[in-house]
Order: C-alpha cells, then sequence, then structure tokens
C-alpha cells in the first residue's frame, strides 16, 4: 500500500520541547556514537529487508551496503542504505512519535542516570543522537514496498518537521546530517574513518566509506571453530591488538542456550605494564560495537582475558551496578571460568609441551581464581603443576605424593629460593627426594589455601626441618666417652653453645647421610609462616626471620671432627675459629649473615686460607 503526501508540517510533539538540549548536553560526552546509531539503523534496515525478501520471496539480488559519504563544500555527512527504507507513513510513525513519546520516559527514568552512553540507541533514540552534531538532520528514503513513494524529512532542530514526497529511485534511505559549526572533524575521511573502524569493525554488512569497505563482516567469533586454524585465531588477536606478542592460548565461545553467546577470549602473553584493573574484552551486540568496559563479563581473577564477546539478549540499556547483579551476566561469568577450567584441564591432561612453557604466564591467575571460586577449584585442582627439582619437570600434585608417599606421606617439601636454599636442595636430591618450587608471590597463600582445603596436607620448606630420610642413625654420637659422662653428641653441642653467644640461637646435633656440610639454619615452618603473615598483613616492618633459629651441626662432617678433636689437644682458639665459620658460612648460605659478623667472617677466611 501506498501513502499519498503532500507537503506537510508538524510539530513532533508536545512534551518534548527540551528533547535537543538535553541530547546534546547529556550525550556530549562520547558524540562519536551517533555514528554508530545511524550505521546500526542503516544496518538494520538492511536485515530487515532481507527478512521480508526471505518470507515473501521478493527476489531482491541487491549487494546489500552502507555507504559513508562526505560533502565537504556542503558541509554534510551522509549515511545512505539500500534497506528496508520507509514509507511516509513509517516516518511519522518512527521517526516522530515513537522517539519523541520515548524521549519523555527517557527523561523521567534516566535522569539521575551516570553513564549516559550505555542507554543512548536503546531507548530509541538512536537517529536522534545526530542531533549531537547537527541542528540540521534530512532524510530521504524509498520504501521497498511495490509503488511506494519517496519521502524527504526535514528537520532544523526545532521541534517542527517538514515532510514531503520527492523523486528517489534507489530503494533504501539516505540520513543527511548539516554538521554544526563545531563539528567539523566528521568532515574529515581520517576521523570518520576511525570512528567507524572502532563502532563497525565487525557489522555485518559492509561499509563503505567513500565507496572504500571498512569492515570484516564475517569476524572470526561467527565462525565454526572447527575450521579456524590457530594461526588465523593468531591473525584475528594482532589485528585486535597490533602490538601484542601472540596470546597463550584461547578460548572459542558459542553458546545458544540458555542464552547467546559468541566470542573469542583470549590469555594474552602478559607483560609488566599490564593493568589488572582495566577490562579488556570487547562487548558486542550483534556485531555491533557496544563497550570496550565491561569487568563484569568476566570473573574477577581472569581480568587478563582480552578478546570479543558478543552477546545479543544481554540488557544494555541498563547501568552498570545492574549489570553487575543481573542474572544472565552472572551466567556469563560462571561459563567464561568453566571453559577457561575446562581449557586447563585439557592442555594439562593433552598438551603438555604447550602447557608448560605458558605455565609461569598464568599460573597466579589459575591459584588466585582456586582461592576465589571453589567451583574454578574443584575442576583444576589436578591440573595444577609445580616444577620439581631434579630435571626441572612438572608434576602435579597427586603424582608428586604418590611417588614420595613411602617416604614422606601428605608431605611436600618446597623451596622458594633456589638460591638461598641450594645446600638443602642439594641434600634432598643427594637422598633422591623432590622438591616443589614455590617462589611466586601468590605461592605462601596458594600452600595454606591448599593446606586448609585438605586437612592430611602438610607443606615445609626444605630449610624448616631435617627430615628422617636425611639422617643416618649414627650411634657414635650416643657412645659414652671419657670421665665426663657425656656422649659425642652432647659434647659437640656443649662446645658449640660456649662458642656461639648469639641471640634466639639453638643448636641442635643430627649425624647426615651426607658429610659435606657441616652447619645448617633451620628455620621452623610455623614460626616463620607466622611472621610472615603479620608482616603481610601490614603489621610492621620486616620481621627478622632468625630472631629464633637453629644451627644444626652434623656430626658426619670432618669439619666438625675437627672441632671436637682441637678442643680435645685445648686449643680453644682454633675451635673457636672453626665454630664460627661454620655458623657463618650456613648463615650465608640464607644470605642472612649480619653486616658485624660478616667483617669477622672476611678475617677469618683470610687467615684460615693462610693456614692450608
Ligand atoms: P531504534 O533504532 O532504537 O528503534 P531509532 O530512533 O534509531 O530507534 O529509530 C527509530 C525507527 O526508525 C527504527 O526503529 C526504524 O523503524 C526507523 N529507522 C531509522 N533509521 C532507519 C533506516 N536507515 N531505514 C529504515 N528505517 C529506519
Amino acid at each position: 500500500m501506498s501513502d499519498k503526501v503532500e507537503k506537510e508540517e508538524g510539530s513532533i510533539s508536545i512534551h518534548t520541547e527540551n528533547i535537543f538540549p538535553i541530547i546534546k548536553k547529556w550525550l556530549y560526552s562520547d558524540k562519536d556514537i551517533f555514528l554508530r546509531e545511524l550505521v546500526s539503523n542503516a544496518v538494520d534496515a538492511i536485515h530487515k529487508l532481507q527478512n521480508v525478501n526471505l518470507i515473501e520471496g521478493l527476489q531482491i539480488a541487491d549487494e546489500y551496503k552502507v555507504n559513508i559519504h562526505i560533502d565537504k563544500e556542503a558541509g554534510t555527512l551522509t549515511v545512505t542504505d539500500n534497506g528496508i527504507g520507509m514509507t511516509a507513513e513509517e516516518v511519522r510513525k518512527y521517526i516522530n512519535q515513537v522517539a519523541f513519546s520515548s524521549a519523555e520516559d527517557f527523561i523521567e527514568k534516566f535522569k539521575d542516570l551516570e553513564d549516559k552512553n550505555q542507554i543512548i540507541g536503546h531507548f530509541g533514540l538512536g537517529f536522534y543522537s545526530s542531533f549531537m552534531v547537527a541542528d540540521h538532520v534530512e532524510i530521504r528514503t524509498l520504501s521497498y514496498q511495490e509503488d511506494a513513494e519517496a519521502v524527504h524529512w526535514n528537520c532544523e532542530g526545532t521541534t517542527t518537521y517538514s515532510l514531503e514526497p520527492i523523486d528517489k529511485k534507489e530503494r533504501g534511505t539516505e540520513i543527511i546530517l548539516h554538521l554544526n559549526e563545531d563539528e567539523k572533524e566528521f568532515l574529515e575521511a581520517d576521523s570518520v574513518s576511525e570512528v567507524l573502524k572502532k563502532f563497525c569493525n565487525f557489522l555485518p554488512v559492509s561499509i563503505t566509506l567513500e565507496g572504500e569497505e571498512i569492515n570484516d563482516k564475517n569476524p572470526l567469533w561467527t565462525r565454526s571453530a572447527s575450521e579456524i586454524s590457530d594461526d588465523e585465531y593468531k591473525e584475528f588477536y594482532r589485528k585486535l591488538y597490533p602490538m601484542s606478542a601472540d596470546p597463550l592460548f584461547w578460548i572459542h565461545l558459542n553458546i545458544d542456550f540458555p542464552f547467546n553467546l559468541k566470542g573469542i577470549v583470549y590469555f594474552p602473553h602478559l607483560t609488566n605494564e599490564f593493568d589488572v584493573t582495566k577490562s579488556n574484552i570487547s562487548l558486542f551486540c550483534n556485531q555491533v560495537f557496544v563497550s570496550d568496559n565491561t569487568p563484569e563479563l568476566i570473573p574477577e581473577f581472569l581480568t587478563p582475558l582480552q578478546g570479543c564477546l558478543d552477546a545479543p539478549d544481554l540488557p544494555l540499556n541498563v547501568s552498570r551496578s545492574y549489570l553487575q547483579n543481573d542474572p544472565q551476566v552472572r551466567k556469563i561469568r560462571e561459563v567464561i571460568s568453566g571453559r577457561v577450567a575446562a581449557k586447563i584441564v585439557d592442555l594439562a591432561k593433552k598438551d603438555r609441551d604447550v602447557f608448560e612453557p605458558i605455565w609461569e604466564d598464568i599460573h597466579s591467575f589459575i591459584k588466585y581464581g582456586m582461592m576465589r571460586e571453589d567451583k574454578f577449584y574443584e575442576k583444576v585442582k589436578d591440573s595444577v603443576i609445580y616444577r620439581a627439582t631434579g630435571d626441572d619437570r612438572y608434576t602435579t600434585l597427586p603424582d608428586y605424593l604418590e611417588r614420595g608417599k613411602d617416604k614422606h606421606e601428605n608431605k611436600v617439601y618446597y623451596a622458594n629460593d633456589e638460591g638461598t636454599q641450594a645446600t638443602y636442595l642439594k641434600l634432598f636430591k643427594s637422598q633422591g627426594m623432590e622438591v616443589l618450587i614455590l617462589d611466586a608471590m601468590i605461592d605462601n597463600h596458594f600452600m595454606q589455601f591448599l593446606e586448609s582445603k585438605n586437612t592430611d596436607l602438610k607443606f615445609e620448606r626444605v630449610d624448616s626441618d631435617i627430615t628422617e630420610n636425611l639422617l643416618e642413625a649414627d650411634p657414635s654420637q650416643k657412645i659414652v666417652e671419657g670421665a665426663d659422662n657425656k656422649t659425642k653428641g652432647e659434647k659437640i653441642e656443649q662446645i658449640f653453645k660456649d662458642g656461639l653467644d648469639i641471640k634466639g640461637l639453638t643448636i641442635r646435633i643430627e649425624t647426615l647421610k651426607d658429610d659435606s656440610v657441616p652447619g645448617m639454619i633451620l628455620l621452623n615452618e610455623q614460626s616463620r609462616r607466622f611472621k610472615e603473615m603479620t608482616h603481610m598483613m601490614g603489621q610492621g616492618d620486616m620481621p627478622d626471620m632468625f630472631s629464633d633459629h637453629t644451627l644444626m651441626i652434623n656430626t658426619a662432617s670432618p669439619a666438625v671432627e675437627k672441632v671436637l678433636k682441637l678442643q680435645d689437644e685445648g686449643d680453644t682458639e682454633s675451635a673457636t675459629m672453626l665454630i664460627d665459620q661454620i655458623y657463618d658460612l650456613a648463615m650465608l648460605s640464607h644470605q642472612a649473615i649480619s653486616k658485624e659478623r660478616m667483617a669477622g667472617f672476611l678475617e677469618r677466611s683470610g687467615k684460615l686460607l693462610g693456614m692450608i
């Protein structure tokens, strides 16, 4: 049906005298958005026509496209589509009435809303956002309907408009913006192109600027994962983040039920400059860019994830705080967390060659996620890997415990500093005992977390105690010798106690299977952790980790034998030198020798060298 129009003039709505100032003032902050709105409307118009074409079998075989044209001389920017077009009746209904009646609601409902950009386009104001940059706007449109008459709508930024028939042959709509004096930047192709790239980069219809196509109509997330190669995923990533190194892994989402969600999320190669407070996911709605700052969509511990999510059913016309509590957004977070967990499990099981090299980059997030989210913990707990001493290989905790169950059931020996704990690591190695390296910031918390989850499990740092497996049952130190009725061990203990007058020091005598180490410092696991924890909770300066410590003397060491011998021979001076040297060496391996003792140590070392 065609409706004949004479030229008419009218008033847009009696209630909306204020709409233009509101549009300008409230929405001014991000005025680029008008282009997104106009292009989205144009794409919608094309989709509508495609649907009608399908249903009514119209046999339209056009190449659908939206073109943006700049006329510098006329000072206009024109968005043209070959979509469904509008009849005069539709212009009255959709442009005059709909937009303006909802403008009233808009003012009422959103007068206090902070983030105005979120609502525009979802409240029937999309088209009117053009008044942010132009006071004078024209629509020239021809409906697809047979015998339709083309019409021209003209509005010069007041509440009056005119509508008249015109001669226009091509089906579709042209929106002509006469740009305001201070919006002339939209007459520069570069600026327009930049805005289009931001909002329209992945629109499903060809978008051209002066005839040149701007967009990628079939972004990777719209394709089926089974037909995409790794290189294509990487290439798409480079397109999104041109300056970045290849991502570590990615997940392709394609969910239809219970909601629609498509997208590709990438775990980036993290650098130090990485800002963990910022969201890195771009949100799309049917390939229309919506926002690149929606941290609500990603579980907090996965903030580093990058990529694109296309969530057509999301209620985007609402505020951020609403989004945070929206059940569907929560579901999206759960889906993403679940898919990341599944990916980790999969990599750990099937792709160790890929998994191990990226582990150091991702482990903090995974561990943090386990502590934050119980479901995530349950899924990935057996896939977490640890670097073990030996051949620098990785192991899971269940595997580690299984291998060590005869020697140390349910006990995990760990080192957090391979340098200062080298002596201990060597001892463990010589006895064929594996040690896990847990040297990241998060590991302290993570161990305690694992202990709380598995009450039988205990983590002990290699220098916290001497395990039975390293000890030789040495009867000789028990044998009572001489007139003083003391065992050899008791004698050595006494000599070291007398020789070392150090606050908080306990002497302990043991015989190790390994005779190369005369003395080692032991720091009780629990009291060390307590000190670390109080420090971490911000109570005071770094505590003195050595305010109580144990010097374990190894009676198997020839140096200790020597001390005993010198003492027996009455050469107390040499015996004392050796005792000090043994203690200082033990402290030195912890990099914990005090400044005062360092001077003495160096001088003594010099002397000892001269004695050889
Ligand atoms: P919304 O797009 O949110 O519905 P708009 O104010 O942007 O709100 O547009 C109002 C209506 O005008 C649209 O729903 C559509 O029916 C019509 N319209 C806008 N632009 C076009 C276009 N380029 N072609 C056909 N119809 C259009």
